[in-house]
């Protein structure tokens, strides 16, 4: 009789794809993961979520130690589909969440494939023709945003925050040029908007520059970069012997989709580079992992409107396209195709517009002995991460094969289709106001005010007078009541699950303004849905004083 080992080692065996063809195992392989997805489809239902809200408990959690003995695959299967109890449908039609999308069959089948057969990107050695695949989605991408495929490059990463942590990498490496080998030299800053996100302050610390080093620029109305405000503190930063590392431009913000200008931006880059003698040129980064795909629309004919879309509709995508379709002008762009390219989390893009930048942050071979013996091509000489999964640019690259540059438009049109249809409703609702009313994308931030409320007065008050702060702070409340209340009804399956934004802005006296937000992505979404967000919300104000 075999060793026990070798028993144990047979049964084993059966848990892994086979290496040669066996169809029967194969039938076995697919036939598990039709039984989670069996299960997983029993927990559906009217409401927004799988089976019924539950929270996670981590008191159950922590107890957990690792079994001695091994268990069947329908055993594991059957505890790995609990997770899914509570879990967000973000495809549902009664989910307006948050700029989350819901995967394509095809992307999904785009992290299988690279899960079942396990490439490392690090290099064409182990990646083979996986890394041309991502070669495709570079070019595909530089192409769509207006960057030179011949000339540009770009490389996946972990995150809108890693595409942005390259982008400044890079950037301080001009200024302060050596930095990937000595250190940082002397003091360098970021400037970004206050709409920008959270993540240039990560990047700030994590690079080493330090928090305080992120400069913030005002927003305007639009929630777009205040260009007088850049260029003053962009001046004041270089003639007080400040190195700028980058300015990054928030291309979709997210909370509001505020764009900065973009050309604008890049136009005073040069001139204070002329004007202030500088031997390098301040890097412009566009952080626009969520706006890049605005850029299918750049070739649209808005006057013959092909696609059908209303009037309120068609001026909102031309008004974001006219800022978007300036992205070739940047540095460097980051785009998130787990935002709005139908993608599941991570696929994440960081392109260049010249590929010699990546130079700059290129790793010495000699340090790198067990790698990189053979194939030609070695992202990993120059990425954050050594091990790179292929499950990003593969989902990615099975999104923009299957829906093309008309199947973009159409979802994202739907979904700013539906945004308008909401706004519209909302501004004929004499309490209750649009806050992001100069944005234009799939995104209404709204809010809802007591009966003696002049809703065309308060926002001016809320954002400039001092006085009214504790009526601010008390419309702040209402509004958490109204979503906590809307919350509830969604998840037990009647109207429609939206969010809430802390702060969408800040008054001028540094008092956040809270936001009700409807974040429409989902291809399932459609004017009765829409209808309910807003009867709920009454309904949940009362009758209110
Ligand atoms: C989401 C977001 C990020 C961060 O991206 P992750 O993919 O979540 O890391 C950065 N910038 C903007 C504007 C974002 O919306």
């Amino acid at each position: 009789m075999d060793p026990k080992y070798q028993q144990l080692l047979t049964t084993l065996r059966t848990a892994f794809p086979q290496p040669v063809s066996d169809p029967v195992h194969d039938s076995y392989v697919v036939f598990s993961i039709l039984r989670a997805l069996d299960q997983v489809d029993a927990m559906k239902s009217q409401a927004p979520i799988l089976g019924q809200p539950q929270s996670p408990d981590y008191a159950a959690a922590m107890a957990s130690r690792l079994d001695m003995n091994s268990r069947p695959l329908e055993d594991v299967v059957r505890e790995l589909v609990r997770y899914l109890e509570g879990m967000f449908i973000w495809g549902h039609p009664r989910s307006q969440l948050n700029v989350t999308p819901v995967p394509s069959v095809a992307s999904v089948i785009g992290v299988l494939l690279p899960a079942l057969f396990n490439p490392n990107m690090c290099s064409d050695e182990s990646a083979l023709k996986f890394s041309e695949a991502e070669a495709r989605v570079v070019a595909m991408a530089a192409d769509l945003v207006g960057y030179d495929p011949a000339e540009s490059g770009g490389v996946f990463t972990f995150g809108g925050t890693g595409t942005l942590l390259y982008g400044v990498k890079i950037g301080l490496e001009k200024a302060c040029p050596g930095a990937l080998q000595s250190g940082l030299c002397g003091d360098a800053v970021v400037l970004a908007s206050t709409s920008g996100h959270y993540a240039n302050y990560t990047v700030a610390a994590w690079l080493g520059l330090g928090q305080d080093r992120v400069i913030s620029v005002p927003a305007d109305d639009a929630n777009a970069i205040d260009l007088a405000a850049l260029e003053s503190k962009a001046r004041e930063a270089l003639a007080g012997g400040r190195k700028i590392a980058a300015i990054v431009a928030t291309m979709g913000s997210t909370d509001a989709f505020g764009i900065d200008d973009l050309s604008a931006i890049c136009e005073m880059r040069d001139r204070l580079v002329d004007e202030f003698k500088l031997p390098y040129r301040i890097h412009v980064h566009a952080d626009a992992v969520i706006g890049w795909a605005w850029s299918v629309f750049n070739d649209y004919d808005y006057a013959a409107n092909e696609l059908e879309f209303r009037g309120r509709t068609v001026r909102a995508l031309a008004a974001a396209q006219h800022l978007i379709r300036h992205l070739g002008q940047a540095d460097s762009i980051g785009i998130d195709f787990h935002k709005t390219g139908y993608v599941p989390y991570v696929s994440s893009l960081v392109l260049f517009r010249r590929r010699e930048d990546l130079d700059l942050i290129t790793r010495r071979r000699d340090t790198m002995p067990y790698l990189f013996q053979s194939g030609e091509h070695h992202p990993g000489m120059f990425t954050l991460e050594t091990s790179r999964s292929a499950t990003g640019p593969m989902s990615a690259l099975a999104s923009l094969l299957l829906l093309g540059r008309e199947g973009l438009r159409v979802l994202l049109g739907h979904a700013v289709e539906m945004s308008e249809v909401l706004r519209e409703m909302i501004e004929a609702q004499p309490r209750m106001s649009v806050m992001n009313r100069d944005n234009v994308g799939p995104v209404t931030l709204f809010r809802v005010y007591p009966k003696d409320v002049d809703t065309f007065k308060v926002k001016q008050r809320e954002q400039h007078d001092k006085a009214y702060r504790e009526r601010l702070l008390a419309h702040n409340e209402l509004n958490r009541q109204i979503y906590e209340r809307v919350h509830a009804e969604a998840l037990a399956g009647s109207g429609v699950a939206i969010s809430l934004t802390d702060c969408y802005r800040r008054t001028d006296y540094g008092e956040p303004i809270n936001a009700l937000k409807s974040y429409v992505l989902s291809p399932f979404a459609d004017e009765g849905r829409m209808r309910s967000v807003l009867t709920h919300v009454l309904a949940a104000a009362g009758s209110g004083d």
